[in-house]
């Protein structure tokens, strides 16, 4: 029984032995299809590197007995097995062969060089496993060389097929452990200067157009969403290019000193060029139409270039265009458990891990959905973890839906009753453009082409009106600069204060404020680094009593009826000036650092008085407000809204919207309360009102006026706020795009009104 076999030796009927990937890339290779080469360890040498070891007596029978609901045992049998893996010794004829193929490899790619690069990745072998990532079976090592290294990666491909997440899935879905393998792709590495992906049909109407995604570097980026790559569209006939959207990249994927890959920037004068000349559109359009011949079916292709040549390096049917009698059939077997708020878009399938307590946190593993009466910032590292995040309590703009936003996490909010109706451990699929959970794996034609609809990405238009981000997590000041915003509208302070795990009152009780300003300098340093030198505007500490009692020093907070009007924001500073200060400190030692691009903003301020003795406290800390940074300030509340013309006097460079508190404060209506929901309206004519008095004041004066409440990340409140005259919006990082497109639209609506009125006047 082979231990290893070429590409060209085996076909699609080879699941079985070399996985799907592997009997992909055969099939590819023996049609002539320029598949950078390679073999594959089949799935005896698996199994022969486990009788060998005789890991079965050791492995099998921690998996029968398992409880797989018992997180905490699931992950300890996990990783033991995996180690026993790892430690395990290769069949000596096993090694041989991977090792002769190895070689040979090497000897056929690198013309007499010794050792060739290779990417090594795990291939699923159980065709009717209907989810490889869920399987565990997606690990993949690029940039692999010499014969110790890859025997160690193949190794680690083995050990993926026993992740937590893994073990689970199977015996949930009453797989038997014991029969399933794995096979392990060993292919040429293509260091690519350019790749990206290709569909042979319109992913959404299937018209028979060809689509290509370009960018620098490897594909990696491309595929997993984070860089904007350039668009192409080829019309599947004649090859002509219909049309090109060539997108600005920044940074790149490339591989690492000694292996691995790191990111690096684009050089500058490449950045705003076409990825891919029309010669190599044309020729890989080609080559994608006999792809899609061969296989009779629309392909989902990632491809690359090195050194002037087209690889081909995966391709898969793309399922997702519309057929009628499909859909019927898809739509019937989701059932509707639970709706909500959509309140952050996006799809996701996993189990259900229910929060109740932050004890139940380490149980909240990659992939998983995490379920939550309400989210809180000590939460964070678990919620990045998850698939997706359902929550009983909230509304648009509460904690859930605000991180899960800039984390880019599907969210449904306001369910009511999530944490009672779901149960631990069960799958369910959020689809979180409707707010609509299903029992189960749900993979509808509606579903998939949401997903779909992701990839064709957009144009950068060249707006009057600035269009911002709003950024909470350090870590997501990548994503958000990406996003090609003109600055941060809001900068929240609280995620990068509370990041370790501390009540800010706990610095100043225990004497360590000098910790507080490292935090907040250290924080802001990332975002305001990235964006330099356009402004970053940092909210001063905005958190509300109830929001960090967790926290190590947060048990003391007082206990308030209603926390949303009780002590937060710039009253609360005013109380405790000590933090305030710490926090205008970190900015002056930023300013002395040249970081002249952040911007104060001060919050939840009812009074003009307020305002200037925020600004007194920075003066006496060093840091001369307009002088140093400009000073402006949240306009949340109506009182702020009608004397407005008081803080003009006391001297703002800008004033923000925050319209989640405006809307709050103006109607009556608890933004956390789900109750309530169906009240709170940005868009009321009473906080229009506000709103559009206090932008013609600003005018008046010169002061530059913005939004960063959650209504900047909505449309049809844009476009009012675009015809009132706003200098900028800010929007969620998920939502720039959007806003962008909206903006340069209702822009270019009011030039051509104008443009006929005077036509009209002239007759
Ligand atoms: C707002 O109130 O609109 C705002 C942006 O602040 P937060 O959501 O933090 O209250
Ligand atoms: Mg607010």
């Amino acid at each position: 029984m082979k231990h290893v076999v070429w590409f060209s030796e085996v076909g699609k009927e080879d699941v079985p032995l070399v996985g799907g990937k592997g009997a992909n890339l055969g099939e590819m290779t023996k049609a002539g299809f320029p598949i950078p080469p390679g073999f594959i360890v089949t799935s005896h040498a698996f199994f022969d590197f486990i009788k060998f070891n005789k890991l079965g007596e050791d492995i099998y029978p921690l998996l029968d007995n398992l409880d797989v609901e018992d997180t905490a045992k699931l992950q300890q049998t996990a990783d033991l097995i995996q180690k026993k893996i790892l430690e395990g010794r290769i069949p000596p004829e096993v090694a041989h062969a991977i090792r002769g193929a190895y070689r040979e490899l090497s000897r056929r790619s690198t013309h007499g060089k010794k050792d060739v690069w290779v990417a090594v990745r795990s291939s699923a072998t159980a065709e009717d496993l209907p989810n490889a990532s869920f399987a565990g079976q997606q690990a993949t090592f690029l940039f692999v060389r010499g014969e110790e290294d890859l025997l160690l990666h193949v190794k680690k491909c083995w050990a993926s097929l026993f992740t937590a997440r893994a073990i689970y899935y199977r015996t949930k879905q009453g797989f038997d452990h014991r029969k399933v393998g794995i096979a392990v792709v060993v292919q040429k590495m293509i260091n690519s200067e350019v790749s990206g992906v290709m569909f042979t049909a319109h992913p959404v109407d299937g018209s028979p157009k060809i689509i290509i995604e370009a960018a620098y570097g490897l594909g990696e980026a491309v595929v997993s969403g984070a860089v904007t790559p350039d668009e192409y569209v080829v019309d599947k006939e004649s090859l002509a290019i219909l049309d090109k959207k060539i997108s600005e990249q920044t940074k790149m994927v490339v591989m690492g000193e000694g292996g691995g890959t790191k990111e690096v920037p684009v050089p500058l004068e490449k950045r705003k060029e076409q990825k891919l000349p029309d010669k190599f559109i044309i020729k890989l359009a080609e080559i994608g139409r006999k792809i899609e011949e061969h296989y009779g079916h629309p392909q989902d292709i990632e491809w690359a270039v090195e050194a002037g040549n087209i690889y081909i390096v995966q391709s898969r049917a793309i399922t997702t265009i519309k057929k009628e009698a499909k859909k019927e059939e898809a739509k019937a077997e989701g059932e509707v458990v639970l709706k909500g708020l959509p309140a952050s878009p996006g799809i996701a399938t996993g189990p259900v891990k229910i929060v109740l307590d932050l004890k139940d946190l380490p149980k909240v593993r990659e992939g998983d959905v995490l379920v939550t009466t309400m989210t809180s910032p000590d939460m964070v590292p678990a919620m990045e973890k998850a698939a997706a995040i359902i929550t009983d309590e909230g509304g648009m703009t509460c904690h859930a839906a605000i991180v899960s936003r800039e984390l880019g996490i599907p969210a449904v909010v306001g369910t009511g009753n999530a944490t009672k109706v779901l149960k631990d451990g069960e799958i369910v699929t959020v689809d979180a453009y409707r707010g609509v959970i299903y029992k189960g794996r749900v993979e509808s034609e509606e579903i998939k082409e949401k997903k779909q609809v992701e990839v064709i990405r957009s144009v950068v238009y060249p707006t009057a009106t600035l269009v911002k981000v709003n950024v909470a997590l350090p870590e997501a000041a990548e994503r958000a600069a990406r996003t090609g915003a003109d600055g941060v509208g809001l900068l929240r302070a609280e995620h990068m204060i509370t990041a370790a795990g501390r009540h800010p009152a706990w610095f100043l009780k225990n004497d360590r404020l000098e910790e507080l300003t490292e935090a907040v300098k250290r924080g802001i340093k990332i975002v305001a680094e990235k964006f330099y030198p356009k402004p970053v505007w940092y909210r001063t500490f905005d958190a509300r009593t109830d929001e960090f009692r967790h926290l190590l020093g947060g048990e003391e907070e007082p206990k308030e009826d209603n926390p949303m009007l009780g002590w937060h924001g710039i009253r609360r500073s005013l109380d405790q000036p000590e933090l305030i200060m710490a926090e205008f400190e970190a900015i002056k030692e930023l300013h002395r650092e040249g970081f002249d691009n952040i911007g104060v903003m001060i919050p939840f301020t009812v009074s003009a008085e307020e305002y200037i003795r925020a600004k007194e406290l920075a003066r006496r800390v060093g840091l001369v407000p307009h002088k140093m940074v400009a000073f402006g300030i949240m306009v949340e509340t109506p009182a702020a809204a009608l004397t407005i013309e008081d803080y003009i006097r006391a001297g703002i460079d800008f004033l923000s919207f925050g319209t989640n508190d405006l809307t709050q404060l103006t109607l009556g209506v608890d933004r956390n309360n789900a109750h309530v929901q169906k009240l709170f309206n940005e868009e009321h004519p009473a906080v229009l009102k506000l709103i559009e008095h206090v932008i013609s004041v600003a005018k008046e004066h010169g002061v530059e006026t913005s939004i960063c409440g959650q209504a900047g990340s909505r449309p049809s409140m844009v476009r009012k706020l675009v015809r009132m005259g706003i200098d900028s919006v800010s929007a969620n990082i998920d939502a720039v795009k959007t806003i962008r497109e909206v903006v340069y639209r209702e822009e270019r609506r009011m030039l051509l009104e104008a443009a006929r009125k005077l036509e009209k006047s002239l007759g």
